[in-house]
């Protein structure tokens, strides 16, 4: 491996002191390896600087001596944008210690957070205001919230309050040449010029390093209520959301669809998971609708509606979780899903969204492409349908051999992305580019599009020491290949 300069290194320990870095390799193997345990990166020192100051310091250092940055957060993402080059010259900084609260006001409805906040402190932290912030996702446990807005996160709750891009009213970033821009406003309206933190929202950490953010906080639900249906096809599944939509009491705030394989390698693999129905369906929902209003009788009317479906045939069987601990059963169901592949083998994953009215379309489509492809295959589709964002994966078959049905993942991904594409989708519809999807945003995004991409790179990062070579491929510059 490579090794940096060790008076460089030296400097960058000196601006975090004793407690801010790593550079034993079993100290570093957590952060140098993906989630899916896809990439596999190198580097001399993990640094943890503690607040924004020491975060300006180092890029600027990094920034002098041209050295590469990448910026972690939880490590949960799925592009393995968050790992190291294996070359070995890049550093890794580590938002952790970041992880204060500044202020909470409740008459603003506004945090403002610091980047390494875990997901589900804010969410606890809210709560105890009487507020919500809605973001919500499998990994909450453990990602950061500059995770989540470098990656313009989704999940659950996406069909009510937005991505979490819609969530931020202000934001604090590190730019590459270690200034600190500060944005962090707790305006809900402010057009004065290009709104520049969109910018920085999404950019998987390629343009700066987030460091704070002013977030959105909303009033605490009085009822909650959450209930699965089966239903014949995911096109039932569609007709039920509109249904709903124009129907119901409340509002829709998760509209999560499952297919009958994923439901039964969830009882398959997870302690305690138990199938809600007597009898197999081939569609599950899991749905949630929520009032701020107390005596709303957003059950009673929920029950209503499903009643009315029941008897036209369109809505096969339902249940309403009638306590907490209920309700935590259901949605481990639809949350377990990427715990129970794991459990299963080789997977091949996909997260494309199309228009809400084309799911059934691509379900069906990319279904019958992949059975055909490999035979004995486990379609396991799940997601946040209410969004048109379907996670399209599969299981390997029990008498094929892992790398067999790994050596499928490129011509049969390229194919399922082409159907999305066609359909008016996207091959990525909330987990980013990272490093695995660069080659299709090459495909599918138009030249003019990728070269504003370029541009705007190139404009706030000259030198290319911003997570390089994520997202966007930065022609070199003849200076730079001396
Ligand atoms: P990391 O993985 O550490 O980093 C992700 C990217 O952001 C990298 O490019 C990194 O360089 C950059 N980055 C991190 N922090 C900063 C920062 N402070 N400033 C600038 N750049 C930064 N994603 C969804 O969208 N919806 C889901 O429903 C969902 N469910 C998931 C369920 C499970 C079980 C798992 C494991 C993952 C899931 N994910 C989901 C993916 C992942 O959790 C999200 O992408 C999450 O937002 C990443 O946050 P993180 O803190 O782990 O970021």
């Amino acid at each position: 491996m490579n090794s940096l300069n060790p008076s460089i290194l030296k400097k960058l320990k000196f601006v975090v002191g004793e407690k801010g870095w790593l550079d034993d390799s079993n100290d570093m193997a957590p952060y140098l390896s993906d989630e899916r345990n896809l990439f596999h990166g190198k580097t001399n020192i993990i640094l943890k600087p503690q607040n924004s100051a020491e975060v300006a310091k180092i890029v600027k250092i990094c920034a002098q001596e041209k050295i590469g940055i990448v910026p972690q957060g939880g490590n949960t993402g799925y592009c393995g944008g968050s790992i190291p080059n294996p070359n070995g010259l890049e550093v890794v900084i580590s938002l952790a210690r970041l992880n204060r609260i500044r202020e909470i006001n409740t008459i603003n409805n506004t945090m403002t957070v610091e980047a390494g906040c875990i997901l589900s402190d804010i969410q606890t932290k809210a709560k105890e205001s009487n507020k919500l912030f809605p973001l919500s996702l499998g990994a909450e446990g453990s990602c950061q919230i500059g995770g989540n807005l470098a990656t313009n996160a989704g999940g659950t709750q996406v069909l009510h309050y937005g991505n979490a891009r819609d969530l931020v009213l202000g934001l604090e970033v590190i730019l590459p040449d270690g200034q600190l821009l500060n944005m962090l406003r707790a305006l809900r309206k402010n057009n004065t010029g290009y709104d520049l933190k969109h910018l920085f929202l999404g950019s998987e950490g390629t343009l700066g390093i987030i460091t704070a953010a002013v977030i959105k906080l909303f009033p605490l639900p009085k009822q909650v209520i959450t209930s699965i249906v089966a239903l014949p096809n995911s096109s039932a599944a569609v007709s039920l959301l509109t249904n709903l939509q124009s129907k119901i009491v409340g509002s829709i705030t998760s509209f999560e669809f499952f297919n009958r394989s994923s439901l039964e390698l969830v009882i398959e693999h997870i302690s305690n998971a138990r199938d809600p129905f007597v009898k197999p369906y081939d569609t599950y929902v899991l749905l949630e609708i929520s009032s701020s209003q107390s005596k709303q009788n957003i059950k009673g009317s929920l029950e209503n509606q499903l009643s009315e479906k029941l008897d036209e045939g369109c809505v096969l069987d339902a249940v309403i979780a009638d306590s907490g601990e209920q309700c935590k059963k259901l949605w481990k169901l639809r949350e377990s899903i990427p715990e129970a592949q794991k459990c299963a083998g080789g997977c091949i994953k996909h997260d494309v969204s199309v228009p809400i009215s084309r799911i059934a379309e691509f379900i069906s489509l990319t279904s019958k492409l992949a059975k055909k492809e490999i035979k004995g295959v486990r379609v396991i589709a799940f997601g946040h349908i209410g969004d048109g964002n379907i996670h399209f994966n599969l299981t390997q078959p029990l008498n094929i051999k892992n790398d067999d049905f790994l050596s499928h993942t490129l011509p049969l991904s390229t194919k399922i992305h082409e159907i999305a594409m066609k359909l008016g989708g996207s091959f990525s519809a909330e987990h980013g580019i990272g490093i695995l999807k660069k080659h299709e945003l090459k495909r599918f995004k138009s030249l003019v599009e990728q070269d504003l991409m370029e541009l705007v790179k190139d404009a706030i990062d000259p030198e290319n020491i911003m997570n390089p070579d994520k997202v966007v491929t930065v022609k070199p510059k003849p200076h730079l290949l001396d």
